[in-house]
């Protein structure tokens, strides 16, 4: 059987999500939002989705299966993770949640598999990696801009100034975009090894990326909910499926 005609297979992260009425009420759902399925798609790649599992090598073998992996977004993470007591705006965590994709991300680097994170993803990776969050911008930083759009997903809300000569940079083909924004976390410390590739104008960061030859990138913003209006969104996603096929950066 030949090889050569297969589609990447692009795991996507569950989430960890509560029936809400019905006879199952209060059973959870490993579940994530469609339109992660839809992007993927659309760029070529084949969606499965990852549950969260517990084990090292349970967790090594849902790697294996992948070429790509994306991060979605959910949950604040535990600033356990990154040596802070919770402070009183942080929003609700699952720890669980954390650990798993905590093990997920260091198993998919390992294997030199192609990461992209979306809003709870970047920050994931960032603390992953070694970096910190704000956990309540409001809180942190007052006279920041409004992060937690009251505006419909599809539409953009701030502008996004990207790094020149940044792999997001050459990915998109334009030194700013316009984005949706639905989060009150933030970078606060960038991870050892990794770049800011784009920052809106009170200086929060939303994207980052690995230095290297691995292409591991993550942005703040909701591409999935903004593609089908936003084309240009689709890009963030082709250079996931992309990179599973050049071992690295986007052609
Ligand atoms: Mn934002």
């Amino acid at each position: 059987m030949s090889n050569h005609k297969k589609s990447p297979i692009i795991g996507i992260s569950a989430n960890l999500l509560p029936i809400e009425n019905g006879p199952f009420q209060g059973r959870e759902r490993a579940a994530v939002v469609y339109d992660y399925v839809q992007a993927v798609k659309l760029a070529g790649g084949i969606p499965i989705l990852l549950p969260i599992i517990e084990g090292e090598q349970a967790i090594q073998q849902q790697v294996d299966l992948i070429d790509g992996l994306l991060l979605s977004g959910g949950y604040d993470v535990s600033p356990l993770y990154y040596g802070e007591e919770p402070q009183r705006d942080l929003g609700e965590i699952r720890p669980e949640r954390d650990a798993y994709e905590l093990a997920l991300i260091h198993t998919a680097y390992a294997s030199q598999k192609p990461i992209l994170g979306i809003c709870r993803g970047l920050q994931l990776l960032n603390v992953a990696f070694g970096g910190t969050l704000y956990q309540d911008i409001p809180h942190a930083l007052p006279t920041s801009l409004q992060h937690n759009q009251k505006a419909k997903p599809e539409e953009a809300s701030h502008t996004v100034k990207l790094v020149e000569d940044s792999l997001l940079q050459q990915l998109m083909k334009t030194p700013s975009l316009l984005t949706n924004s639905y989060h009150h976390q933030a970078i606060k410390e960038v991870a050892p090894g990794f770049q800011v590739n784009a920052r809106a104008h009170d200086e929060i960061i939303e994207g980052i990326e690995k230095i290297g030859n691995l292409f591991i990138l993550a942005v703040q913003w909701h591409p999935e909910l903004m593609m089908m209006k936003h084309p240009n969104m689709q890009k963030l996603f082709q250079g996931l499926v992309a990179a599973t096929k050049h071992g690295g950066r986007s052609p």
